[in-house]
Formats: structure tokens, sequence, C-alpha cells
């Protein structure tokens, strides 16, 4: 082995959580890289945490697939693509373009999405394009739209910093945002800013807080009902800028209704909180999955929003709502239009002049006219046989979508499945029947998106190993075997870049918030050495905050404040007692086909486990370390028991990452109902009705 560098370092971005961390990666004459956080990024200053720090521990050739497959035999890329394209052509020619979908990942790079979302809503004419992003933020994405008239995170990462209190609710940012986290516990070192954690779990984030509000499971919109009543009665709204909003009699209504009781917390803990937040001028009230996981996500997001608007607490320095996303990529995908009901460039799918607008530019002849399946009901539809051909990009739904045995089966049962990825044995590669082999992290070039509007490069530094390709390439390729071959004939992502910023610069003179023109036809070496940035960058704006001038993207100008009430919560099902939470741990990403390949990741949490709190152990006769099964009406899982208080009785929690492979069946996901928010479409992960017993039964 010779480590020693054979480069300079090259600039890139981590791959893992929506941060979007600066990387030094410094190629090594044995073929590996050395990893260094970028101190000249602005959203990390040098820092990594852990997953990032390991990421050279990740790379090599063991388990990748590297050669294009048909039917589990090696094959050409050649005859693998004819048959894609074929294929696909045929299944629309018979049943039609919505008999077709693709389900991507917010872990494409923004090029990959351009060209996937390019191919399906303008050239074969439906948008059943989804994306894992679905089950992340989309919650916040129709949140944003009701209050902003469009999906724009007002504020930056330097208001965590300049912030007098800082409110993380559904937020485990120690764990999943690690160097956001560190830059706020720095801050409230240096400055004593407030933190209040809002989260029925006492998780690690819980180590920097004041106060944490252990709130019973669901009950954000009730506490931020609460809030904005609490608001009201001190004389805190500010008519100046309410005067830029509109709905807020029928928003106070429904806040003034809402029970004092209602959050499940000691008085003293909602009065503390109710004192501290309407107290603090400069307020951030941070929030991530714990509120968007939910069937009343966007209410939830909305809830949180309502009171910035109606204090103006927005898009001035310290101050907004901060929605952080999971995923790397999670913001470039909602950017290029990578959801199923989103054109690009933030334009709408139901609007016939935003529909003119990109058919025009991409000289499109089958637009979409209307919103495509979100990723339950396209599983739900391939289970139906309405779809009849899938393209999955980059994901691995089999362990990830929630009833994940339904959506397996399905699959499964698919006419014809495709399936890019950069690893050959995954959960669903395995029911693939074409195999095509990607580029990963640090194979490939392109742009991302961070939690702050802040667009980077991410940057090859290995050679493409085998025969993998690059996921813009593929399905440029696919689409000139389809017939397109000028509207699909780039050479480079930079030529992908520029013609995304060029139709961003015709969206953004519709009246839209996005709009990067600035970057159109950006030269090559220009696209090489391009500098993190913020959008909007164009003639007529560059970054910056918004919304603190009263600007809306609403039809009228003005901001939209929602009337919310609360959902009264089901009593549990005596069958099925347990509410289960889900969610991450620290040092894992997703269902770990990259970061299960580093050992020094898996020190922290070896397995699957089931946390459990004592009295639910005792009653259960559950010791720590025994094993769990844990049933629910959609499938099963046995899972090692830890006993901590740090979760309220009855509400265990479970992290998401293990597949059926590692020990113990840990594909928690399988237990997750496919029930979703009514405006979002995202599922309710975090709220599986299950039954726990002792395994095996005694
Ligand atoms: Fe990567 Fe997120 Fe860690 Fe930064 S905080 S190094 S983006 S995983």
């Amino acid at each position: 082995m010779n480590a020693e560098p054979v480069t300079r370092p090259i600039r890139t971005t981590c791959p893992y959580c929506g941060v979007g961390c600066g990387v030094l990666a410094t190629p090594l004459a044995d073929g590996g890289l050395a990893i260094a956080g970028d101190p000249d990024h602005p959203a990390n200053r040098g820092r990594l945490c852990v997953k990032g720090s390991a990421l050279g521990e990740t790379l090599g050739l063991g388990g990748r697939l590297l050669r294009p497959q048909i039917g589990g035999q090696a094959a050409e890329w050649d005859d693998a693509l004819d048959l894609v394209a074929r294929r696909f052509q045929d299944t629309i020619a018979q049943h039609g373009p919505d008999s077709v979908a693709f389900y991507v990942s917010g872990q494409l790079l923004t090029e990959d999405y351009y060209v996937a979302n390019k191919l399906m809503k303008g050239f074969i004419g439906s948008a059943n394009i989804d994306t894992n992003s679905r089950l992340c933020m989309a919650s916040s994405v129709a949140g944003h739209k009701r209050a902003f008239g469009s999906d724009t995170v007002p504020g930056l990462y330097e208001d965590f910093e300049t912030a007098d209190l800082v409110v993380l609710v559904g937020s485990n940012l120690a764990w999943c945002h690690p160097v956001l986290y560190q830059r706020l516990a720095a801050a409230r070192d240096a400055r004593g800013t407030r933190v209040v954690v809002v989260d029925p779990r006492r998780t690690a984030t819980c180590d920097i807080a004041d106060l944490h509000l252990a709130l019973s499971p669901g009950a954000d919109a009730a506490l931020f009902n609460l809030l904005l009543a609490e608001i009201e009665r001190r004389g805190l709204i500010a008519p100046d800028f309410t005067a830029h909003v509109e709905g807020i009699e029928a928003a106070l209504a429904a806040a003034r209704e809402t029970p004092p009781f209602s959050t499940g917390l000691p008085h003293a803990d909602l009065r503390r909180f109710l004192d501290l937040w309407t107290g603090s001028e400069k307020v951030v009230t941070v929030y991530s999955q714990g509120i968007n996981q939910s069937d009343s996500g966007t209410d939830k997001v909305n809830a949180i929003l309502n009171c910035h608007l109606a204090t103006g607490r927005i898009g001035r320095p310290g101050m907004g709502p901060f929605s952080v996303t999971g995923q790397p990529n999670a913001m470039g995908g909602r950017e290029v239009g990578g959801l199923a009901n989103m054109l690009a460039c933030h334009l709408e799918i139901e609007n016939p002049a935003h529909r003119a607008v990109v058919q025009g530019f991409w000289a499109a002849p089958r637009m979409a006219d209307r919103p495509g399946l979100k990723a339950v009901d396209m599983f739900r539809a391939l289970e139906e046989g309405r779809i009849k051909a899938l393209w999955i990009i980059c994901t691995n739904p089999a362990v990830s979508m929630p009833e994940a045995d339904r959506v397996a089966r399905a699959i499964a049962g698919c006419e014809f499945t495709v399936v890019s990825d950069i690893m050959a044995q995954t959960d669903t590669t395995r029911l693939a029947d074409v195999l095509l082999p990607a580029t990963g992290w640090g194979e490939k070039d392109g742009t991302v998106t961070n939690s702050e509007r802040r667009i980077s490069r991410q940057r090859r530094s290995l050679a493409a190993p085998g025969e993998a390709r690059d996921d813009w390439r593929i399905i440029a390729d696919v689409a000139r075997r389809m017939g397109w071959a000028e509207a699909f004939g780039w050479d480079s992502p930079a030529q992908v870049f520029a013609e995304y910023a060029a139709l961003s610069g015709v969206a953004g003179a519709l009246g839209g918030d996005f709009d990067i023109s600035d970057h159109a036809d950006i030269p090559e070496p220009d696209y090489d050495a391009m500098e993190p940035f913020l959008w909007p960058q164009s003639a007529g704006r560059r970054g910056g905050r918004f919304f603190h001038d009263g600007r809306f993207h609403t039809p009228s100008g003005r901001g939209r404040m929602i009337a919310i009430r609360p959902p009264v919560r089901r009593a549990a099902d005596a069958a099925l007692p347990f509410v289960l939470n889900t969610g991450r741990v620290r040092d894992h990403w997703h269902t770990m086909t990259r970061t299960g390949r580093a050992p020094r990741l898996s020190r922290h949490m070896a397995e699957p486990f089931l946390e459990l709190h004592p009295q639910d152990a005792a009653r259960l006769q559950l010791a720590p370390a025994s094993l769990a099964e844990v049933e629910s009406p959609q499938g099963r899982a046995v899972l090692r028991v830890l006993v901590t208080d740090r979760v309220a009785p009855g509400h265990p929690f479970a992290p998401i990452h293990w597949t059926g492979e590692t020990g113990p069946t840990g594909r928690v996901s399988a237990l997750v109902p496919g029930l979703t928010d009514p405006v979002s479409g995202q599922p309710a992960s975090k709220s599986a009705a299950v039954a726990i017993r002792p395994f095996p039964a005694g």
C-alpha cells in the first residue's frame, strides 16, 4: 500500500446529509483518497462529521456493479441500453405514457436529475417521476408553497449563529446534520444562544438544550398554534409585516381554539417555551423529519411558518423558519422538478403558462400536463399492474420505502424493471431485469444544493470502475435511442448545467424566485472552477434572504397564514398498542450500501435495535440485549432490545438502515404503513402501530 498523494487535493462536496460540507479529496498512490474538510467551503469551514471523514474508507471495488447485466448475465452496454429503450418505447406505444415510471434519488446530482426529469416530463409525456426525497422533505415543499407561493428556504446557516434562540423541532441535528450542530454548539458557547429541542425522544441534540419539550408524538401543530395564540395575546403581531400576509384572522381563530393541554407537556415547560420564543426577537425555528414524516406534516410546517409570518421574524439576520433537508441533493432535485408534481426551475405543472415555457424551451414533443404518481402511489400502481416498466435510479426502495415487503413484491412482479446502481447486490438490484452500473461519489462530476440554497460542485477524483457510467449519460443514451438525439445530445455535465441555468432564466422571467441564469452557457473551464454560490444568481439578484421585504411569490404577492386544526389522535389499537418512531443513527446512511463498507462506522451502532422504555420492557419481559419481534399489519422485524428512558412509554424507536441480511431482520420500513400526508404525499414514517413480543416466543 502506498498512501502518498499523487495530486493536489480536489475540492468536492460530501454525498451524505443536506448540510453539504466541502471536502478536500486527495488521490493517493494506492488508488484511495485522503479526506479532509474544506476550510474554504462556507457550509463547514473545514469541519467534517464522522461519516464525512470516513468517506475514503467506503471506496474500493468490493461489491461494486462493474458491468451491465440482463437477466442476471453480464451484457454489453449497447445491448442493455437498446433493450431499455425498446421496452420503454413498446410499453408507451401499447399502454400510454403513464404506464412507465422513474423512481430516483436525492443523492443524484442535479445534472442527473435534470436529464431524467426532461426525458419523463417533456419527451415521454408523463410526470411519473418521483424520488426518495418524497420520504424526506415533501411536506416542507408543500408548506413553503402554501405560505410563500414558492419552495423557498428564507434564511441562511449563519442565522443559526446570530439568533438569540434556536428551536429545533423534530430534528436530531446532532446526529443527522452534525456539522450544523457543531456550528450551533459553538455559537451557544460563544454567545449564549438559547436552544430548545422539541422532540418526544430525548436525543443527543438535547445535550446542548436549555429546554427539552418531550411533547406527545404528533402534537407539534398544537404547540405552534398555542404559540401563535400567545403571540397575539402579548401584542407581538407585527402589523407592518402582516399587511403583506393573507389569512391571519382565520389562522388566529384556529390557534385560539387549540386546547392548552393538547401537547402533553407540563404547564411549566410549555410556559417557559412560550416565554422564550415570544421574548426573543431573533428566533430561528429549525425543523426536519419529525415534522415532515407525518400524515399532517404540511399542516405542522405551516403552523411553524404562521408564527414567523405573524411576527415578521423571517428572512432577516438571525430570524426565520428553517427546513433542514435530509439528503445531499434534495434541494437540487426540487430545483430541476424531480418531484411528480413540479416542473423544472420551480415552475408548476398545472399552470399552462409554465408548461408552455418549459415545452418551448425544450422543444418537447409531448409535455406532461398533470402531476404524476407520488412515491407511495407509484408503487401501489406498480402492484396493480398500471405501471408496466419502472426505472429505479440510485436508491433502494425494497428496503427504504414504507410497506417495504409490499414494495419488493410489486417490483418483483413488474413486467420490466431497470435498476441503475453502484452496488451489485442490494435488496432492489436483485429484483431487476436489467442492471446498469453507475459511477458513485468521487467518480462523477456535477452539482448539488444544500439546505441553505448553496450550489456546490461534486468533482471527479477517481476513475470510473469497470464499465460504470455517469447517470446523466446513461439516461441521455436511452433517450437518444428512443429517438430524441438532439435534445439529449450533451457531451458533459457542464453542458447539462448550462442548459438548466438558461431555463432558470426563462422561468425567472415569469416571476419565480429560482434563477441562476448568470450561469447559462457557462464554459466548461468555468464550470470546473465554479465556487459554491447561493441561489438566486442572476443579473437581478444574488443570494441573500427572502421575504423580509413582504414580497412573496403567491399570485397576490402576499404571504399566506394557514388556519391549522391539529388532528385528534386516535386511541391505540389493543392489538397494536405501540407507536413506533423511526429514524437515523449517527454513523450510518440510508440502507448502508456505502457506510456499511467502513467498519469504523459500525462501531457506534453495530446492529438494528429497538429502543424501549423500561416500563414497556418490564411489562413485555424483555431484558436488555434480548431480541424482540416487532409486527405491524405491513411486516415484521426482529431487533435487539435497548432499554432506555430516552423514549416515552408506548413509543419505542428503531433505526431505518439495516436490511434483512445482517443478523436479525432489521428492515424497519417494512413495518411502516403507506399512510401519507394528504397535501404533500409524504409518508408518515414515525408513527407505525405495532405489537412487540419476545423472540423467539416463550
Ligand atoms: Fe457530510 Fe453532513 Fe457530515 Fe457534513 S455534516 S460531513 S455533509 S454527513
